[in-house]
């Protein structure tokens, strides 16, 4: 099949869901972060793509916006001592982070995929625009 007979998938949708932006079935990971060289339900390497730091970014600005927000609540109505407020953020800090950083990075290397911007940085990118 040609990248022009697989049907139009959302990327978001597709990134979110850690599949594969051609054929939205095939995992986008091999591993925890580690990129598939080849995609197992159509094939398409995701070898040459790369998200670098921009999934990192954008989990760092989440995190801080949205718990930053939920920590002053916290203060104001709660009145917790500062120990608690260390174990409570930091461990909440860490997993949201991690839980975030799969999606994000799927979703980062969906888009590439789909609007070709593996060619401006050397990736195959040979995807369809939404
Ligand atoms: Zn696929």
């Amino acid at each position: 099949m040609t990248d022009a007979e697989y049907p139009l998938i959302s990327s978001l949708l597709a990134g979110m869901r850690c599949r594969c932006p051609r054929c939205g079935r095939g995992r986008v990971f091999a591993c925890y972060l580690d990129v598939a060289t080849v995609g197992a339900a159509c094939g398409l390497d995701l070898s040459r793509e790369d998200a670098s730091d921009g999934p990192a970014v954008f989990v760092v600005l989440v995190v801080i916006i949205v718990l930053v927000g939920l920590a002053l609540a916290a203060e104001i109505i709660l009145s917790l001592p500062m120990w608690l407020h260390l174990v409570v953020w930091a461990s909440t800090i860490l997993g949201l982070s991690l839980w975030m950083l799969r999606p994000f990075k799927a979703t980062l290397i969906v888009l590439q995929f789909n609007y070709n911007a593996g060619e401006v940085l050397g990736g195959g990118g040979a995807g369809q625009q939404e």
